[in-house]
């Protein structure tokens, strides 16, 4: 993960609302042709000649959606960033541009915003986004970012949440429930440091846990991927909330049910012993723990063979006549009922008995 740097203080007045704009912004050079004007005008001009193109925004609130005790501004930056570029690939689309806007009260020196911007400016090199715009203003409390992402895709390629058939095939990209079991491992360690300052945790089985937390990655790769393989998904979804509720927005839009097997969920071997650890199940984390930036999608059974040998790809089950309702298959053979407990309802949940049985 990234270095922590300097304790410099400057203070955001002694810059200005301009300068701050100028120095945060000045290692933005647009890169793609689609960018005809990018910072330094009323508003960035773009040509994505005849794609289609998709918009959407994510507001991140201090306090609500991060803790600065423990995300390191950088990481909180490049997380911002993957957050809304999930949304634009979760579309089939490629992510392209993006705007960032910041409120700030005087509690952030430059250099915390420095930090944050060095996360932004990171994500975007990698990703291949350009930033091209955004506001800056102050608050009375706390830090707000809010970024607006633009991707484009040929009109054919665009998968929404509700093209889904009952029979389809439920897949989903990498491993579930790392993200949450690293926030759990986090927050325990902040609890650690309040009581003793000097103890020196040891995170290193946590390395990918914590990770995922503090530094997702979109899939990006996911696609061109599927175009490679002459696959297009019958729907989509990224798995913001957690899979049974990501699951349950399929099946409501496309008007489907939905049969999903225990037995099939990915997990990480890190995510089954920390879990064991903290006495939790496995499954529960999968379905209801957040922020795992995967993609929830469906095909159709005729794609089967196309992507069944592809390690980055789980099939976990397959969609129902929309009567049959959505349910999990336990490894004991029960069927229960799939329920949404966002990640919000997390907190109450793991102080009570948290086995799904
Ligand atoms: P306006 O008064 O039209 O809102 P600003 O002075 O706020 O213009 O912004 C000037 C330029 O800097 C615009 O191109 C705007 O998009 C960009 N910009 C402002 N704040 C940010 C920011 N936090 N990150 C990136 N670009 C920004
Ligand atoms: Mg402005």
């Amino acid at each position: 993960m990234f270095q922590d740097s300097q304790d410099m203080r400057t203070n955001l007045s002694e810059l200005g609302e301009f300068g701050l704009i100028d120095h945060l912004t000045k290692g933005f050079e647009p890169k793609l042709s689609s960018t005809v004007k990018a910072i330094g005008d009323d508003a960035a001009v773009l040509n994505f000649e005849n794609k289609y193109t998709v918009v959407t925004t994510d507001l991140l609130v201090e306090g609500v959606h991060f803790d600065l005790a423990y995300m390191p501004l950088k990481h909180l930056g490049y997380k911002a960033v993957m957050v809304n570029a999930s949304d634009v690939y979760a579309m089939n689309a490629k992510a392209t541009q993006i705007t960032v806007s910041i409120a700030a009260s005087n509690r952030f020196p430059v250099e915390a915003l420095e930090e944050l911007y060095s996360g932004i400016e990171l994500a975007a090199k990698l990703y291949n986004i350009d930033v091209v715009g955004g506001d800056t203003t102050s608050s009375t409390s706390g830090l707000l970012i809010s970024i607006t992402a633009l991707g484009i895709a040929d009109k054919e390629d665009i998968v929404y949440r509700s093209g889904a058939k009952p029979n389809d095939l439920l897949v989903v990209t990498g491993d579930l429930g790392a993200a949450y079991m690293g926030l759990q491992i986090l927050e325990r360690e902040k609890e650690v440091f309040k009581a003793n300052p000097n103890a020196q945790p040891d995170l290193d089985p946590y390395t990918y846990l914590i990770e995922r937390q503090l530094k997702p990655e979109a899939r990006k790769d996911i696609a061109p991927l599927l175009k490679e393989l002459g696959v297009k998904p019958t729907s989509m979804i990224d798995i913001s909330d957690g899979l049974s509720s990501e699951i349950i927005h399929l099946c409501k839009n496309s008007q489907v049910g939905a049969n999903l097997y225990e037995e099939k969920i990915p997990l990480d071997p890190a995510v089954i012993s920390v879990c064991e650890e903290f006495d939790i199940d496995s499954t529960t984390i999968a379905l209801s723990g957040g922020e795992d930036y995967e993609l929830l999608f469906t095909i159709s059974q005729e794609d089967y063979d196309k992507i069944k040998a592809n390690p980055n790809l789980t099939v976990i089950g397959h969609m129902a006549e929309e009567k049959e309702g959505m349910h999990l298959i336990t490894r004991a053979n029960q069927k229960l009922p799939l329920i949404a407990r966002g990640w919000n309802s997390m907190e109450d949940k793991n102080e009570k008995s948290d086995k799904k049985e």
